[in-house]
């Protein structure tokens, strides 16, 4: 895809999730899009930062620090959102690059990022994932343990946790695996959502989504 066609493309994201917030009476500005820019290169990205934007989603810490050190030395305002998984391995990294960590999901990775942070000196705003579809093959925290994890985090491990992300089975429709979210996140005291990708961030805005994150409706198919 051409530079103009992602730039193009992106408007149009821009403006459909604004759309969104209007129809639901959301304040404007109040859903976050996070460009999800996996698999694709500085050329693909040049153009959404040069047409302002600063927040992106990366799901590889090898991929995002072979990227994004040289990004950030011409835009050094980007926010950058870990939303793949992520092993205790690599939290030093992880802590050191992302503004904000999406997929804490069990108790040594929790462990691990506390310690970093205390290192580093560092804080990335920190994210639960959710597994609403219990899937084997996806990370996340199953519904039934999420409440007690979260509890663990805070108190076992003094993180902050800012809210929970999710993503739901590819067969199902969405909207069910949203609602669940939402209410998890209510009974928790927890204010940030991140739900809805290119084919059905609508419907996660319709459901109180507060940050989407939107890869090929903006950069197109992946590989
Ligand atoms: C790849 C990915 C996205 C973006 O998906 P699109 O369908 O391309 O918008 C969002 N969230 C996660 C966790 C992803 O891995």
């Amino acid at each position: 895809m051409s530079e103009d066609q992602i730039a193009r493309r992106f408007e149009a994201v821009k403006a459909q999730v604004a759309q969104a917030e209007r129809d639901m009476g959301r304040a404007p500005g109040s859903v976050a899009l996070v460009a999800v820019s996996k698999l694709f290169g500085a050329e693909a990205i040049l153009p959404v930062l040069e047409a302002g934007h600063r927040r992106f989603g990366e799901n590889y810490v090898q991929e995002a620090r072979a990227k994004w050190p040289a990004l950030r030395e011409r835009f050094d305002d980007v926010a950058l959102h870990l939303i793949g998984p992520l092993q205790s391995n690599k939290a030093k990294e992880a802590v050191a690059l992302f503004d904000v960590i999406e997929t804490l999901d069990r108790e040594s990775l929790a462990k691990e990022l506390a310690r970093e942070i205390a290192k580093q000196g560092r804080t990335p705003r920190l994210l639960v994932q959710v597994n609403t579809g219990e899937e084997p093959q996806k990370g996340g925290v199953t519904p039934a343990e999420v409440d007690a994890f979260i509890a663990a985090c805070r108190e076992r491990h003094g993180l902050r946790v800012e809210g929970l992300m999710c993503i739901p089975p590819a067969e199902q429709p969405p909207s069910a695996h949203f609602a669940l979210l939402a209410q998890i996140a209510r009974r928790n005291g927890l204010a940030t959502l991140s739900m809805g990708m290119s084919g059905d961030y609508a419907a996660a805005i319709q459901l109180g989504a507060t940050h989407v994150r939107i890869g090929s409706a903006i950069f197109g198919q992946r590989g």
